[in-house]
């Protein structure tokens, strides 16, 4: 819970939060840092494609397995079941780490903002904890958005602020318009994102794999199958481990009880340096979201 609330700035001159939140450490579960501060649990859960009752149900089963990162989105039209999910979990909301992601046509400064309050009170939340622009549309007019971002930040309605679907030539536009700390992309065997996995490091940004376990193609990978063969698992929680080991957070999305456990075990595989070489050489550009609004 923030201390502290204060109205969100007119202008886009005072870019500095003017909440405190108390830090978490999210103990006995591995987590990821920026350079600015912030803590992700590198585990979460995504809920695309849930509708709103099955998000209550998974997000509270998820909280009961040990998840303490749920990922959403207002085009999810499911973030009322994560609030309730939450709730139904008994955790303390401080204890759980929360993504939306503002909507296509949301970008306006005016509408961010109020479909930022909508979010909260779909979550029945004052904060939270990473907002996200879903996809870099309306891009020209991308410096408003961000502003706006910013202005949302700087007023406490969200801990972290970041991008989803943005391009390198693009990061490299936006990066110093607000302050932004996370990016999140797809990303898994398939689809190694090298070069944006990269640019976030060098500048102390999470990077978050979106689709980490190529929406269930890794089941059927040879190379994965055998790894996880040798470790007596799951070739989703190999492809899950061989994230975590890149220092990547991800977001494995299921509605069903033994996946959602399946894929908590993941956060004990231990690859081996030779099994993490065999997977980088899966690398195929395989993209599997791929809008005809995308920006590459
Ligand atoms: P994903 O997590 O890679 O794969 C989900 C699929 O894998 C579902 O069909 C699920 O089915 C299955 N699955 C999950 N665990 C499994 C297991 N242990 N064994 C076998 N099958 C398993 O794909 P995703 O949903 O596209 O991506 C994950 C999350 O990322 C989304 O839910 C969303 O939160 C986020 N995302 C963000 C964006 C963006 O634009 N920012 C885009 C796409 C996704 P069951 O439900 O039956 O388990």
């Amino acid at each position: 819970m923030p201390t502290e609330r204060v109205p969100a700035p007119e202008g886009n001159d005072t870019l500095h939060p003017t909440t405190t939140f108390p830090s978490r450490s999210f103990a006995g579960q591995p987590v990821v840092h920026s350079a600015a501060g912030a803590t992700m649990p590198a585990l979460g859960l995504g809920t695309w494609r849930l509708d709103d009752q099955e998000t209550e149900r998974v997000t509270r089963q998820a909280l009961d397995i040990g998840y303490r990162h749920i990922d959403t989105a207002q085009m999810y039209d499911n973030e009322a079941g994560v609030g309730r999910g939450v709730s139904a979990a008994g955790v303390d909301r401080s204890d759980v780490f929360i993504t939306t992601k503002i909507a296509n046509d949301c970008h306006e400064p005016e509408e961010l903002v109020a479909s930022v309050e909508r979010s909260l009170e779909a979550l029945d939340t004052d904060h939270l904890d990473l907002l996200l622009i879903h996809w870099p549309t309306d891009y020209d007019r991308i410096g408003a958005t961000a502003a706006a971002m910013a202005n949302v930040h700087a007023g406490g309605l969200t801990r972290h602020i970041g991008l989803s679907n943005f391009t390198i030539e693009q990061l490299d536009e936006v990066e110093h318009m607000a302050p932004f700390e996370v990016l999140q992309v797809e990303c898994h065997p398939f689809l190694q994102q090298t070069e944006l996995r990269r640019w976030c490091d060098e500048r102390g940004w999470i990077f978050t794999a979106y689709s980490p376990i190529a929406r269930g193609d890794v089941l059927h990978d040879d190379t994965i199958r055998d790894i996880a063969a040798a470790h007596r698992t799951e070739p989703t929680s190999v492809a899950l481990a061989w994230l975590l080991a890149h220092g990547v957070a991800a977001i494995p999305k299921s509605g069903d009880a033994d996946h959602l456990a399946a894929n908590w075990g993941a956060r004990s595989v231990q690859l081996t340096d030779d099994d993490l070489a065999r997977i980088d050489d899966l690398d195929e550009g395989r993209r599997l979201i791929d809008p005809d609004s995308a920006p590459w």
